[in-house]
Formats: C-alpha cells, sequence, structure tokens
C-alpha cells in the first residue's frame, strides 16, 4: 500500500477519534487515577524491530495511554489555569505539521515570517494593544510567537539585560559587560509566576520579588522604595516584570503607576498577561490594560484562553533593535540575500528552529472571528461569577481574593489543615479536579472555568460535589454522588 494511501485512511480514523474523544470526554475521570510507573508495565521494554499494526497501536492509546491522562479539556477540570483547544487550532497545527518547516530566518520560509508578522498585528488589535507594538506602520514595533510565556519573560530580562549594559558601556568605554552584570538588579511582585524567578536564576542575575498590597497587587510606592535602596548601594535597577493576572488569584499590578517609574528611571518594563491576555479581546475587560502604553514588552498566551493549542506564546515588543541588538551572531550558513531588510525571528528567540505556529491562529482568527473569541471569554467570566454565588451562598466558605475573569479563590472558613483534606477529597473522588495555592499563610482552592464546554450544569454538578465532600468532612454525612 502506498504511503499516502494509508495515511489518507488512518488519518480519517484518527480525525474520527480525535471528535469522538472530545464528545465523549465529560465521561473520563478528569484527573488521571494512575500511579507513578503505571505505564512501563503495560508496554514492552524496547521498540518493536518490525512495524507494529495501526489498529493495535490505537486500541494501545485506550488501553496505554489514555488511562494515564489527565483530561485538561474536560468540563469537570478545573484546575491551574485552562489551556486552550480548538477543531480549528488542530487542523492549523497539523497543516503545520505536513509544510514541516523550520522558519528560523526569512528565507527559510517567507510564508512562516510574514503570516507570523501579519496575525501577530492582527491579534495587538484584537487585544488594544497600543499602535507602536505593531509591525505595521514605519515604526519598530512587532511580534512574535514564542512557546511558553515563561520563554517571553526571559526573552525580555535577556535583552533587557544587554541594552542596560550597552547604554552603561557608553558612558564607561574603559569597563567592558562583566563589570556591569553584578550591579544589574531587576524587580517583580511576590505574585509574580515562578518563572520571572527562574528567568533570574538562568541569568545569574539579582531580582528582587516586592510585597503585593492587601489585593496581592504590586504598587508603585512599593517599586520606587525598592530603586532608591539599591540606587543608594550603587546598583542598576534594568527591568521590571509586572503581572496582569496573577497566578494564584488572577489579581492586577498597577501598570500606569509601575510604568511611569520605569519610564522616568529608564527601566524594561514586561508585562506578562500570561492568562488575562484573552480577556482583552473584550473592549468592557481592556481596563485592566490601562498603563500597558508604559510596556517594552508585552505577552500572553493564546495557549490559555483563546481556545489555540499548546504551544502558541504571543509577545510584543516596541522596538525590534533591542531584540535583534541583544543576541545577535550571523554564522554564514544562515545568511541570505534580503537580510536586513526583513524579519529573521532567529534574533527574536532562544532556540534557533521554529515551527510555523501562526497557522493555528490564522485558522482560529478566520474560522472563529473575534466575536466568537469574545463569547467565549464572556461565558467563563458568567461561569466564575456563577460559582462565586454559589460559594457565597454557604456560609461554612469564604472567597479570597477578588473574582475578576474566569477565576474562583475560595476556602472553608476553617484551618489550613481542612482545606487541605477537602481538595485531598475532591481530587480523589475523580469526579472534578480542582488545585491549590497558598498565599500570605492561607491555603485556598482554585475554582477555574477552563474547558470551552464547561456549561452551567458542570459548574452546579462541582458545587454539589464540593458541598457533599464538606458535608462528609465536617459532618460525617456520606455523599450521594
Ligand atoms: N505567567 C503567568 C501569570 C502564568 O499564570 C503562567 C502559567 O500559568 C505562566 C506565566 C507560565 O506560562 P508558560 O507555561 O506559557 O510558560
Amino acid at each position: 500500500m502506498a504511503e499516502s494511501k494509508e495515511f489518507r485512511e488512518q488519518g480519517k480514523e484518527m480525525v474520527e477519534y480525535i471528535a469522538g474523544y472530545i464528545d465523549t470526554i465529560e465521561k473520563r475521570p478528569p484527573l488521571a487515577q494512575v500511579e507513578p510507573g503505571y505505564l512501563s508495565k503495560l508496554i514492552p521494554n524496547a521498540a518493536p524491530q518490525k512495524p507494529d499494526k495501526w489498529e493495535d497501536i490505537m486500541k494501545d492509546v485506550e488501553k496505554v495511554i489514555m488511562p494515564g491522562v489527565t483530561h485538561w479539556h474536560s468540563p469537570h477540570f478545573h484546575a491551574y489555569f485552562p489551556t486552550g483547544n480548538s477543531f480549528p487550532a488542530i487542523l492549523g497545527d497539523m497543516l503545520s505539521d505536513v509544510i514541516g518547516c523550520i522558519g528560523f530566518t526569512w528565507i527559510a520560509s517567507p510564508a512562516c515570517t510574514e503570516l507570523e508578522t501579519v496575525v501577530m498585528d492582527w491579534l495587538g488589535k484584537a487585544i488594544g494593544l497600543p499602535e507602536e507594538f505593531l509591525a505595521e506602520g514605519n515604526g519598530k514595533g512587532g511580534g512574535v510567537i514564542q512557546g511558553t510565556a515563561s520563554e517571553a519573560t526571559l526573552v525580555s530580562f535577556l535583552a533587557a539585560k544587554m541594552k542596560r549594559i550597552r547604554k552603561e558601556l557608553e558612558s564607561q568605554p574603559d569597563k567592558d559587560q562583566y563589570d556591569v552584570l553584578p550591579k544589574l538588579v531587576a524587580y517583580t511582585s511576590d505574585q509574580a509566576h515562578s518563572s520571572v524567578m527562574r528567568a533570574s536564576l538562568i541569568a545569574s542575575i539579582r531580582m528582587r520579588s516586592l510585597p503585593s498590597n492587601e489585593e496581592n497587587a504590586l504598587r508603585g510606592n512599593v517599586l520606587q522604595k525598592a530603586i532608591e535602596e539599591d540606587k543608594a548601594k550603587g546598583l542598576i535597577p534594568f527591568f521590571v516584570c509586572a503581572t496582569l493576572g496573577t497566578t494564584a488569584f488572577c489579581a492586577f499590578d498597577n501598570l500606569t503607576e509601575l510604568g511611569q517609574i520605569c519610564e522616568k528611571e529608564n527601566i524594561w518594563m514586561h508585562v506578562d498577561a500570561a492568562y488575562a491576555g484573552t480577556a482583552f479581546l473584550c473592549p468592557e475587560f481592556r481596563y485592566l490594560l490601562k498603563g500597558v502604553k508604559y510596556a517594552t514588552s508585552f505577552n500572553f498566551n493564546p495557549h490559555k484562553w483563546m481556545r489555540i493549542n499548546f504551544d502558541c506564546s504571543a509577545m510584543w515588543v516596541k522596538d525590534e533593535d533591542d531584540l535583534v541588538h541583544a543576541f545577535h551572531v550571523d554564522p554564514s550558513y544562515l545568511k541570505h540575500k534580503h537580510q536586513g531588510a526583513v524579519k529573521d525571528f532567529r534574533h527574536w528567540q532562544i532556540p534557533l528552529g521554529r515551527r510555523f505556529r501562526s497557522l493555528k491562529l490564522w485558522f482560529v482568527l478566520r474560522m472563529m472571528g473575534i466575536e466568537k473569541l469574545q463569547e467565549h471569554v464572556r461565558k467563563a467570566m458568567q461561569l466564575a461569577h456563577d460559582f462565586e454565588k454559589l460559594v457565597l451562598s454557604d456560609s461554612r466558605f469564604e472567597i479570597v481574593g477578588s473574582v475578576i475573569l474566569g477565576l474562583v479563590c475560595f476556602r472553608l472558613k476553617d484551618s489550613n489543615e481542612i482545606n487541605e483534606k477537602l481538595l485531598k477529597e475532591i481530587n480523589n473522588s475523580g469526579k472534578i479536579h480542582l488545585v491549590h495555592s497558598t498565599e500570605k499563610e492561607t491555603y485556598f482552592l482554585r475554582f477555574a472555568v477552563c474547558a470551552s464546554s464547561t456549561e452551567q450544569k458542570h459548574v452546579q454538578y462541582a458545587w454539589k460535589i464540593i458541598q457533599e465532600l464538606t458535608n462528609s468532612l465536617l459532618n460525617g454525612i456520606p455523599p450521594s454522588i
């Protein structure tokens, strides 16, 4: 049988399997109910010498793989933040897989670079970013797709470092970068995602974790004080990472206050809006974006809430030279005749290789349109508020922080230990999946509206499970579901 003939048949079967998986996902336990090491017991310990049969492989998908899958797209999955999924994104990724180009330079696949540039402008406009972040027009702005928000933070952090070193050396030509490096200091809040501190560990550059206020936001006065202290010690403040939609509470740093300080002190401000960024598709949530005009770089993950399958992290800068000059290497095998006149995304990221990820973004934007994506955001917000009301209707519980987007943080008005026990029971039930966080010594549960198929009935079901397990935990009443 010719290879493509087989592929056509198997491909149809796979599409059927994929569609069936999504249609029936609700019936699977959202959290995998297996123990570590379960899988190696189910498959041979070496690869087959001769091809296995397609039918046997597909049987093993159900037997070996699915029991160990945590189903992030189940409407009963309420852990972490959402991860995106949609048939248009899968179709776009299929096309990307078959083209299989490595678009590190423009010439390595012009469509890969050009589509990415255009759809990043589409997306930037759709979320209301200032024009300076766009590639169209005469400015130096533009967007690039990174794999993750962690990479976007790292890239901006390293680029900010190089920019500051170059600036310092302009006035101290007798010094080199190794004289400046130990003096650099960056800032973020104690609510920032762990990847921000990790960027400083990777780069071996000092970063201070500044205290957030009672609303879990970083305010300007705290940053200003830290900058003054550090300047008095002879240090050089060069980078701030602000967060819109923090991981634990979905809280928002005060971008305007932080940004004005960064502008005055000549500090690079990176904005990490990994989860919350998708909400800005809806004009009514753009008040949360206020102050973004001060940002040097901005990032959010369409692969979180925007129905795009992992990986697709959208990053914009106002001045592409900040990236291009930061990590410049120019081996002869990568040179091409249009170099300098076109974008070569290899300068904008850590790895050399890059997939054609803009295809899935293009497919989703075209097949769903901004309006469908807005509906998706508004529905999740509404469901989060529905859940919040249910929590508030039971006097044994309290809400922690504020419900601003699709995340509800809540706890029993009881000890951390009881809340911990409740979460354990919830996840052991195999019916819904939630995770916790601990901030300022308070343990709480996080309920995120994740799958696009989540409806009000799923929210009510989740609440029923939580209440019944609470009755059992506090009063010994056995759960009925
Ligand atoms: N930043 C924030 C605010 C997040 O909530 C997360 C993950 O949830 C990240 C960064 C990390 O995202 P990624 O896995 O794309 O690096």
